[in-house]
């Protein structure tokens, strides 16, 4: 199928939120896992995936891009719209279009990023080295404990398949991105307003643990950054998954202002301080690698974090 409309788009982050400078990268769409809060069941497409062909336009809009900019960094993200690893023809997508950059990057003397981010392991049958000029790769997955895996991320592989996917893709030469989002408290059923603390904490503890088992295993140099990032809902979603009476839907989540509903601000920054602090204070190496993702810039400071972009932390890697 031949795309219509742009390949590549500005993030749009919506008002008052941390703007990381990316760049989405539209091409392929949708995908058949069952993430329950995922915004791509809520659009008007289909679940069938669609892997674009007409790759000469995309070729058009990269040397635009590049042509008509200053900017020596580029970040791309090739996981908004589909799951980068979905299928075999995402894998030779990969590959196309990485080459496409690499030439025009080359030709106009750009840095250029791409991020490709999964929940699957279809990693394992990629099974070749890769290596582009003035490109690189990122594989990113999801780190979630295997409680909300299995509740929310129907169709999904577990957590401990994920960091092994982490460690293959190392050895591919991918850097890596460790994406701590959706951040979903969980177990929420039947708790009163007195036992949140209590899953807060609970929930805190599960990274710390995700994030030790990780870290023992892939090379710090290699990652490129960490995300975190709580669940956000647009009003669509929230209102239809409560109709549906959700899980997802906690009793603390309060409309903000960009017009999606997150949990309440000291719950967000509650959960931030416990991760980013562990971080901080366990491997300090990591710290400036670390970004909010969708979250207002006075979030960020209650963290006590720098803000900075994706363009930014890319320029400290590479
Ligand atoms: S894997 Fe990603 S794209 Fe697929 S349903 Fe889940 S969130 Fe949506």
């Amino acid at each position: 199928m031949n795309r219509k409309t742009c390949f590549i788009t500005k993030y749009q982050y919506g008002d008052f939120i941390v703007d990381l400078d990316e760049y989405v990268l539209s091409l392929a769409t949708n995908c058949m896992f069952g993430c329950e809060y995922c915004y791509l069941k809520f659009s008007k497409i289909t679940l069938e995936p669609v892997i674009y062909e007409n790759l000469d336009k995309f070729e058009q809009e990269v040397t635009s891009l590049f042509s008509n900019s200053t900017q020596k960094v580029f970040y791309f993200n090739f996981g908004e719209t589909t799951d980068s690893f979905l299928t075999a023809k995402h894998f030779n997508i990969i590959t196309d279009a990485a080459n496409i950059i690499s030439q025009q990057a080359k030709k106009y003397d750009k840095s250029c990023f791409v991020e490709l981010r999964t929940k699957t392991n279809n990693i394992f049958y990629f099974n070749k080295k890769i290596c582009f000029e003035n490109v690189k790769l990122i594989y990113a997955t999801s780190l979630s404990p295997q409680v909300v895996i299995d509740r929310f991320e129907h169709g999904t592989v577990p957590i401990k398949n994920r960091i092994e996917t982490l460690i293959f893709a190392e050895k591919l030469g991918f850097l890596t991105g460790l994406r701590l989002e959706p951040i979903i408290i969980y177990p929420i059923y039947g708790i009163e307003y007195k036992d949140v603390v209590f899953s807060v904490k609970n929930l805190i503890d599960n990274y710390q643990q995700i994030l030790k088992t990780v870290l023992e295993k892939i090379d710090f140099k290699n990652i490129h950054s960490i995300t975190i990032s709580c669940l956000r809902l647009t009003k669509k979603q929230f209102k239809e998954l409560k109709q549906k009476k959700s899980k997802l839907c906690f009793f603390e989540m309060f409309l903000c202002p960009d017009g999606k509903y997150r949990y309440s601000r000291p719950i967000r920054t509650t959960i931030y301080n416990g991760i980013i602090d562990f971080i901080r204070w366990t491997y300090p190496v990591l710290y400036k690698k670390i970004l909010l993702s969708f979250e207002f810039d006075y979030i960020w400071r209650n963290c006590g974090l720098e803000i900075k972009s994706m363009v930014e932390v890319s320029s400290m890697v590479g």
